[in-house]
């Protein structure tokens, strides 16, 4: 199969950590008869530098030509000062917008190999974290009617929070159809309880699943959802959710899983056309010196496999291989346990060990 990807490699660590990915999902093509092109892309603080604009619309355009978009991180100090619109984080804004992505996707996987970094109990954590939330991202309460106003001599302040079955119904179909590609178990997570656009939600939830019968559907309110996650996370497969719900659970599903430098994350729109990145920023405290930690980035890539190019088979290969490498007892500094009991190596080893171990299923 071939495949036409955008590579943004940004600021800061990107371009370290993006060209390891690149080196492992060129081995992945080699093992499985794919040809991947790579069309580069500048946005963030080196687009500034470059074009004066963090995201001009002729990188945009490739962005949007390719079949899916790999992104390191953008920003960083040099760039702090330069006026609002203009900031490096503007062009992450602009690329979601233009790429029309409402469904942000994002893991939440424990390795055991690093189990000790959970601030789980162990009891909790040996059962195992392997969750996906799926979240809307460009509707409701943060894209609501705003307003703050005077009311028998107070200030009163009123956020709309807003959603049509169309809009649900599109964010709804991303979890079933990730749940698919998973253990086939979707959690819709509202406040039925309390909240009209709650109850539309669950009852658009319900409508899809007829569509989706290898899937199981079950609901949960907002509150108990948040306690369950850090109760008993193995019950999870996929959790699909509202915007806001979904900004405060995703932040509490990544903490109980350890590092920042081992999350990846994807968003999605109506086209199969992602954006890849892990949740990380630009780490300008550590670029250039070869000890970041390129497994976000990497699993960013393996999640384009599976959800945008249903390479499913290359999509195991590739996160077989960081399991078999941290088995191995390979960390990078930010994953170094306490007890220094492991092999430390850096940003490029780190991948060259990814690659030494791909092999097809
Ligand atoms: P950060 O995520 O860049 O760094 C936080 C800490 O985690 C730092 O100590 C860093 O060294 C460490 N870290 C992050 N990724 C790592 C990795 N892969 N390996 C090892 N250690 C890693 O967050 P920050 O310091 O708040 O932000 C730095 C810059 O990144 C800012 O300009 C911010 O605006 C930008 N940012 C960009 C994105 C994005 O591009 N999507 C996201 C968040 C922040």
């Amino acid at each position: 199969m071939r495949k036409n990807i955008a590579v943004i490699r940004g600021d800061g660590i990107g371009p370290e950590i993006v060209d390891q990915a690149l080196l492992v999902l060129n081995r992945v093509a080699e093992l499985y008869g794919h040809e991947f092109a790579y069309t580069d892309v500048d946005m963030g603080g080196c687009a500034i530098d470059k074009y004066g604009d963090p995201l001009p619309q002729h990188e945009l355009d490739k962005c949007c030509a390719a079949d899916s978009v790999l992104l390191g991180a953008v920003g960083g100090p040099k760039w702090n000062d330069v006026p609002g619109s203009m900031r490096p984080e503007k062009g992450l804004l602009r690329l979601r917008a233009g790429m029309g992505v409402y469904s942000n996707n994002r893991p939440a996987k424990i390795w055991p190999q690093l189990a000790d970094a959970s601030p789980l109990k162990k009891s909790i954590v040996d059962k195992g974290i392997d969750f996906i939330i799926v979240r809307e991202l460009i509707g409701g309460i943060y894209f609501g009617k705003h307003e703050t106003f005077e009311e028998n001599g107070e200030k009163v302040s009123v956020d709309e929070l807003r959603y049509s079955e169309e809009e649900i119904r599109r964010i709804g179909r991303i979890g079933f159809e990730t749940a698919q590609k998973r253990g086939k178990k979707l959690c819709s997570v509202e406040k039925s309880n309390v909240l009209d656009s709650s109850r539309l939600w669950k009852k658009v939830m319900h409508e899809l699943a007829a569509e989706y019968p290898d899937v199981e559907l079950s609901d949960m309110l907002v509150d108990n959802c948040a306690m369950q996650i850090v109760k008993d996370p193995s019950q999870f497969d996929v959790i699909v959710t509202e915007n806001m719900f979904g900004d405060i659970l995703s932040d509490e599903a990544s903490m109980i899983t350890g590092s920042i430098g081992m999350i990846p994350s994807s968003s999605l729109g109506a086209t199969g056309c992602g954006l890849y990145e892990p949740i990380h920023g630009s780490a300008p405290d550590i670029a250039g010196q070869d000890i970041a930690n390129p497994i976000g980035t990497i699993l960013s890539a393996a999640m384009m496999l599976r959800f945008s190019f249903s390479m499913a088979e290359e999509a195991d290969c590739i996160e077989n291989a960081v399991s078999a490498v941290l088995t191995a007892g390979y960390r990078t500094g930010d994953i170094l346990p306490a007890d220094g009991n492991a092999t430390k190596v850096g940003c490029r080893e780190m991948g060259r060990l990814i690659i030494e171990n791909l092999t097809k299923g």
